[in-house]
């Protein structure tokens, strides 16, 4: 009998965007409710009561309003969703110093080095978290326990909300066979279409298929598809630390979006959210990255360094919109828009480094870090407040 256990973990938050605004406001539990913008804006999350109803992210909030006319819609709250994202990955690290952040209501975590001796004290230990992160932060997350990443997340996904699903080494392959094809990462929208036509529709009807129509529907990449279906995955954990060398935040779409305004806002408010946490750790920003994904997998990214690291908001501003440019190079939609922040460096040594007017930008940031500390919405950036909202956490 093997005695292999599960070593990686993976949760995913329920809702995240909205599961954040019920903690405070609680009298909202149980109702159709959304986190997006108005008038021309889209939904960004939605309760599992308005997903129920026909609501999805992210659709625009005006057909939202039609499918589910009662929808409570509820504004962005700036700088919230960074903070409890930061407040549930340090929670996840009580248990193992070995998380990666993945994106703001995602993450791995790697439990291999912290000598479980059993499934069944491992599976206690999870749940303590899980239970933990409910009580600390009032937000639901889901988990997978698995030997690997690819089957923890697939895992953490297959019981949503409040899911907890352990896959016992060895039964991988078990466990995938009777789930849809699309649960395996490179199978998009179109993929997922001419396997449809191809007769494929759970993950088991690919080993059904000769060599020669598995060349034909994945072309080289047919063993790897194969490999992914049987549940192998061999890509470790990558764990940053406090002294972490970036900041990045980095958000999938439940649809592909094609408007350059929505994906450059979606940009600005992970700037928002990042920024706090720089100048919280008392860490300054040289270098932004903007990395976009195309469905299919596709990644393209576009980066530049400003001539002197910053921990302000709007020294970065400017440069989303080039740094999109750069990186969104061909006519698609994208499935995915990352941000991240390199070239991090310590607090300035003389604070007469900053000019006047960059001193005074950045007292004003603290002060507004300080606001929106509290429980209320205190200050948002202009790009908040305008349509179009965009960004979406399930
Ligand atoms: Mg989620």
């Amino acid at each position: 009998m093997s005695r292999a256990l599960p070593t990686i973990v993976h949760l995913d938050a329920d809702a995240f965007f909205v599961s954040c605004e019920l903690a405070l406001k609680p009298e909202l539990r149980g109702t159709k409710c959304a986190v997006g913008g108005r008038e021309r804006g889209i939904i960004s999350s939605a309760s599992y009561e308005a997903r129920a109803c026909g609501v999805y992210t992210p659709m625009p909030t005006k057909l939202a309003l039609k499918v589910c006319p009662e929808l409570i819609m509820l504004p962005h709250t700036s700088g919230l969703y960074g903070k409890v994202s930061r407040q549930m990955f340090d929670l996840c690290e009580t248990l193992t110093p070995h998380v990666q952040r993945n994106s703001i209501d995602e993450g791995y975590l790697d439990i291999a080095p912290c000598g479980f001796k059993s499934i069944e004290e491992i599976t206690r230990r999870v749940r303590a978290l899980q239970t933990r992160i409910t009580d600390e932060l009032q937000i639901h997350a889901s988990f997978g326990v698995a030997t690997n990443k690819l089957v923890a997340a697939i895992a953490s996904k297959a019981r949503k909300p409040k899911g907890f699903t352990v896959v016992i080494p060895g039964g991988e392959g078990k466990f995938l066979a009777s789930l849809p094809i699309n649960v395996l990462p490179g199978i998009g929208k179109k993929t997922d279409e001419r396997m449809k036509t191809a007769g494929i529709r759970f993950v088991r009807d690919l080993f059904t298929r000769t060599e020669r129509e598995l060349r034909e529907l994945f072309g080289t990449n047919w063993q790897e598809m194969l490999a992914l279906a049987q549940g192998e995955d061999d890509r470790p954990v990558e764990t940053e630390h406090d002294d972490a060398k970036s900041y990045s935040q980095q958000e999938t779409f439940g649809h592909d979006i094609r408007e350059f305004a929505k994906i450059e806002q979606i940009a600005k408010r992970m700037i928002d959210e990042l920024m706090p946490a720089i100048r919280a750790d008392g860490k300054r920003a040289r270098t932004m990255t903007v990395k976009i994904r195309y469905p299919g997998m596709e990644d393209n990214s576009c980066g530049r360094s400003l001539s002197e690291a910053t921990d302000l908001e709007t020294s970065f501003y400017g440069l989303v919109g080039p740094l999109l440019r750069g990186a969104w190079t061909k006519q698609r939609s994208l499935r995915l828009v990352s941000v991240k922040f390199s070239g991090i460096e310590g607090e300035p040594a003389q604070l007469e480094m900053f000019s006047g007017t960059a001193e005074k930008k950045r007292r004003l940031a603290t002060v507004l870090d300080q606001l929106n500390t509290g429980k209320l919405p205190a200050v948002k950036h202009g790009h908040q407040l305008a349509p179009p909202e965009a960004s979406c956490a399930d």
